[in-house]
């Protein structure tokens, strides 16, 4: 009796294994391949999602409007149920940058191109006078500029030393770069360190906002280009002042002088639009499962289409998706019937704290803390968010089930370089929500192109894209979401 119950469980997990390694025929593999790069829409996809569609920060008008082009989008390709869905409240409001000009007027004149800070305020008009820098090495410090920097053109410290760079500007994985990912880091686990202080400028900032400058001048981003980052404002709060991003160069351009007793002075003019918009939204659509079994359970793909504003948000995350939606369009255009729904979902809010994923999360795999159907069917995330290099392997953020099921279906993709499983964990973006949750939810290794230094800044524009590596990843999602789709298994969730 034990030794027939051994003998069928061993047989019952073989089986498994056997048929979670099916590969698809290669002749569907043929189809996807001769789709994503004979008759690819990604340029067409890259130019208008960057140059037309523009800068799509969570709450602008902007945003809003890339929300919708994008649900008609999806209904162009012929997606099912393409909708605008409510996920999270949002306590920010809509902004957006409706003018910007700023330039240093003595010793000498000289433009600059700056960033305002999101949910930050508006000058007066055009703004003219001396720049006051604060200098301070601790709160007592700042004693002596309590009362005098109303109305003032205020210039914060630098926020760290300028360090030049030897490392090229985009880079390819190596094969022994690969070799190296490919190793599992867990018996090498360290605890992490815990973050460090608050520092003297958080201090600064909150002075600031009492003292109601004219307009909060700081530093960030390298190579003449300013970051986009945000004030701290909540919808209901008094207006901020302006406050402006300049790059290391302009900002250090005046430091240095001040500091060296030149008076310099600058003339700024910035507005921005405050609006309401109380909530994060998600864009969705779906190809519909075929199997009265399998059609329940979704095979889902996805990217934030909400960007940072200055620039068009092309690496961070048009890339990711142009790619899932090209990736859908392939699989839709080859006239495959999948078994599983294979979903797309461009999610909102990803760079104010994942909050559309998270808000896709709480809202249909989870009712409260119990678990919904929905969770029950969840077949598998393949998230894209990191510029846009190309695919060369998968992070299974440590799901050894996985294995076996990506080293059946990647075969035909290994001779375009996706080669690479690892077990290792990347953060930072949609994925993680699902991941978190024991969901098969998983991100891509992607040679670096650009995406260090262009993420989140004005110069993340169409020109930070490779349609070649653009091509190349949505062939891959492609394949390997109809692998998921057509499984007779699904990838285990972790137990
Ligand atoms: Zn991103």
């Amino acid at each position: 009796m034990k030794k027939l119950f051994f003998v069928l469980a061993f047989a019952a997990l073989f089986s498994v294994s056997l048929s979670a390694q099916k590969c698809l025929p290669e002749e569907l593999a043929f189809k996807v391949k001769r789709e994503a790069f004979s008759n690819s829409q990604m340029d067409d996809y890259a130019q208008w999602m960057t140059d037309y569609l523009g800068s799509r920060l969570a709450g602008s008008k902007q945003g809003a409007r890339a929300e919708k082009l994008m649900k008609e989008k999806m209904d162009q390709i012929g997606l099912s149920n393409a909708r605008i869905v409510y996920a999270a409240d949002f306590g920010k409001g809509g902004w957006d940058n409706v003018k910007n000009y700023s330039a240093m007027t003595a010793p000498y004149y000289c433009s600059f191109t700056g960033n305002p800070k999101a949910w930050s305020g508006s000058t007066n008009g055009l703004v003219k006078g001396e720049v006051v820098l604060i200098e301070a090495e601790n709160e007592a410090d700042l004693e002596k500029y309590k009362g005098k920097l109303s109305g003032k053109i205020v210039l914060l410290p630098p926020a760290g030393e300028y360090v030049m760079k030897f490392e090229p500007l985009a880079n390819r994985y190596t094969e022994e770069d690969l070799v190296e990912l490919a190793k599992d880091p867990r018996p090498a686990a360290t605890v992490r360190r815990r973050m460090g202080m608050a520092n003297l400028n958080r201090v600064i900032n909150a002075m600031l906002l009492e003292e109601k400058p004219a307009v909060i001048v700081s530093d960030g981003g390298v190579f003449n280009v300013p970051r986009s980052t945000s004030s701290s404002y909540k919808a209901g709060d008094p207006e901020p002042p302006a406050q402006l991003v300049l790059p290391v160069e302009a900002h250090g351009r005046m430091v240095r002088l001040i500091r060296k007793g030149v008076p310099v002075s600058m003339e700024v003019e910035i507005k921005n639009e405050f609006s309401p918009c109380k909530e994060i939204r998600n864009v969705i659509a779906e190809i519909p499962g075929t199997d009265p079994q399998l059609k329940d359970q979704v095979v889902l793909i996805g990217a934030h289409l909400d960007s940072w504003h200055g620039g068009t948000g092309a690496a961070d995350n048009a890339s990711g998706c142009m790619v899932m939606l090209e990736a859908m369009r392939i699989i839709k255009s080859i006239g495959i019937q999948p078994r599983r729904t294979i979903r797309i979902a461009l999610w909102g809010g990803e760079e104010q704290g994942l909050m559309g994923s998270a808000g896709y999360l709480r809202n249909y795999l989870m009712d409260k803390e119990k678990k919904t159907k929905e969770f029950d069917n969840f077949a598998l995330y393949l998230n894209m968010d990191n510029g846009s290099g190309m695919f060369r392997g998968i992070y299974l953020e440590e799901n050894d089930m996985a294995f076996p099921f990506f080293r059946a279906w990647m075969g035909p993709l290994e001779s375009l370089g996706f080669t690479t499983l690892t077990p290792r964990r990347t953060g930072g973006t949609d994925h993680v929500v699902f991941q978190r949750s024991g969901l098969p939810a998983f991100q891509f290794i992607q040679d670096e192109l650009e995406y260090d230094r262009s993420y989140h800044t004005i110069m993340d524009t169409y020109e930070r894209l490779s349609i070649p590596d653009l091509k190349h990843n949505a062939a891959v999602v492609a394949w390997l979401t109809l692998c998921a789709a057509m499984d007779d298994n699904r990838v285990p969730f972790k137990p």
